[in-house]
């Protein structure tokens, strides 16, 4: 399917048809996978096939890049070997002395490849709380080029106004780019609040089932910048591998199922865990009461299925409850079909400013009810 077919589509019809055909030569229904490193050159000296070496470009990554790009009305995507590959593509695109504002809360991966990778390089970088345009707007340098902002964030889903972030970073002639893993492009459409580049940790709701590790980029344009981010990919050669492009296409197929059934699963839990004496805050943008929750149900379609919570006490009593949990599932990482429960703060080091009685939930596909019942019988 053409991107030009599909934009007028549903989402739903986009997921399963984008970058999918049946095999010219087999007449397979579902999609090949191709593990060659290598294609056939002409007599003349020619690609006929369009594909040279695996590196630059592969079959199962173009049809993932494909539907990718087509999920988020972009004009193409770049698939990589892991989120923060992706991230890093970013990030080699720019030039030493180029200065980078990234929220206070944000995906630690991410301060740590600022402030242990590109800062030795030479990039400079503010750590702003972009829940506040006006703090936004007021770490704009002469040298800013990029506004990262993450919304929800990882892991305590502060809410970042993705269209007013826009009108900041392009007045002051710079990109914004939104890692939007945890809405997903069936959650928040990023580039059509103004967003030039949306980033994916497609390990996550892409994959859905725990078992690929991959990122990816879409943009609102082919312009100079992704021109750049294209020559990283394949020089550096973080891509992603054929099969992980190939669960993630597959697992493109069912996400817009996958993501209203963990909204409403997460609904539940949260408005479960809100309601909890034992629960000292329930952090869900879903709930009236979060601070975001005016400007997600602005820029949402659906609130996704991330909950965190803070249980009274120490990190000893989160930890406590964590270890009662029967279908959560103790584990970092999230997006599966599983629930998974993590206690962040172990996870991210002392340095971390995440609160130590936080207790991080992936809300899984499970029926909503045993999952409550869980929670209640850990929390007792
Ligand atoms: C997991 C995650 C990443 C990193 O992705 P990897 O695939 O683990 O490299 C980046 N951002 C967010 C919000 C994540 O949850």
């Amino acid at each position: 399917m053409s991107h030009d077919t599909t934009h007028a589509l549903h989402l739903e019809t986009v997921a399963v048809h984008a970058g999918h055909a049946p095999d010219p030569t087999t007449g397979a229904v579902a999609e090949p996978l191709h593990l060659s490193t290598t294609f056939l050159r002409a007599p003349d000296g020619t690609y006929p096939s369009g594909y040279v070496y695996s590196r630059d470009r592969t079959p199962n990554r173009s049809a993932l890049e494909t539907a990718l790009a087509a999920l988020d009305g972009g004009a193409d995507a770049a698939a990589f070997s892991s989120g923060q590959a992706a991230v890093a593509a970013v990030l080699q695109s720019l030039a030493p002395g180029d200065h980078v504002i990234c929220p206070n809360a944000v995906y630690y991966g991410t301060k740590k490849l600022l402030a242990q990778v590109f800062a030795p390089w030479g990039l400079e970088y503010s750590i702003v709380d972009t829940t506040d345009l006006e703090a936004v707007r007021a770490a704009i340098r002469p040298r800013t080029t990029l506004v990262w902002v993450e919304t929800p964030s990882n892991p305590t889903l502060a809410i970042t106004d993705i269209a007013g972030c826009a009108a900041i970073a392009h007045a002051a002639g710079a990109r914004l780019a939104v890692d939007n893993t945890w809405a997903t492009a069936l959650g928040q459409r990023s580039l059509a609040l103004g967003a030039d580049l949306v980033m994916y940790s497609t390990t996550k709701y892409y994959g859905g089932h725990s078992d690929t590790l991959s990122g990816a980029l879409v943009t609102a344009r082919a312009d100079d910048l992704w021109e750049r981010i294209r020559l990283v990919q394949s020089s550096v050669g973080s891509v992603a591998a054929p099969f992980d492009c190939w669960l993630v296409h597959r697992g493109i197929a069912s996400l817009p199922c996958r993501l209203r059934q963990h909204t409403h699963n997460a609904e539940m839990v949260a408005a479960f865990l809100d309601s909890h004496a034992r629960v000292e805050a329930t952090h869900y943008p879903g709930l009236p009461a979060h601070p975001g929750h005016d400007v997600a149900a602005r820029q949402m379609q659906l609130f996704g299925g991330m909950v965190s919570f803070q249980v009274q006490g120490s990190a000893a009593d989160a930890l406590a409850v964590a270890g009662r949990l029967r279908i959560f599932t103790q584990a970092t990482s999230l997006g599966g079909v599983e629930s998974l429960v993590e206690h962040r703060k172990s996870v991210e080091g002392p340095e971390s400013p995440t609160p130590d009685n936080l207790l991080r939930l992936s809300v899984g596909l499970e029926h909503a009810t045993d999952l409550v019942e869980d929670l209640r019988q850990a929390l007792g």
